[in-house]
């Protein structure tokens, strides 16, 4: 039962992480969203970070060093297929997993998913 909350109390925060986007959002705001106390907003978020999917950073706000939380993946966006190279493609009628055309060992597919993984990690900032 306690596990169970637990578990629900770190699925509601990274959602609500997700949802901020780049602007991140300070712990202390998350756990007041949350309804949690400041212990175990600082656990959820090293919890959350230490399994990848978020980024703490440190912050000066109202005079204390806190931390503002960022996801680290970004969901989906119209811009970020705007341009996969199926919506104009000539052959998607006949493209399927089975078909002579397919997804699978087509290298238009295959080029414009590597931009986006590398665009993605520039946005981040990663190397
Ligand atoms: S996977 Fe390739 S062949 Fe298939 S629809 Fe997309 S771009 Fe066209």
């Amino acid at each position: 039962m306690e596990m169970a909350k637990y578990n629900d109390l770190e699925q509601k925060a990274f959602h609500l992480i997700m949802s901020t986007g780049r602007k991140g959002m300070l712990q202390s705001e998350l756990w007041r969203e949350l309804g949690a106390s400041s212990r175990e907003g600082s656990r959820i978020a090293i919890k959350l970070e230490n399994r990848g999917l978020i980024r703490r950073e440190r912050e000066l706000s109202n005079g204390r060093w806190t931390y503002r939380l960022y996801p680290k993946r970004l969901p989906a966006s119209i811009d970020s297929i705007i341009d996969c190279p199926c919506l104009l493609c000539p052959d998607s009628s006949r493209c399927s997993p089975s078909g002579p055309v397919s997804p699978q060992t087509c290298e238009k597919l295959t080029a414009w998913l590597l931009s986006l993984v590398e665009k993605e990690h520039a946005e981040l900032g990663d190397s």
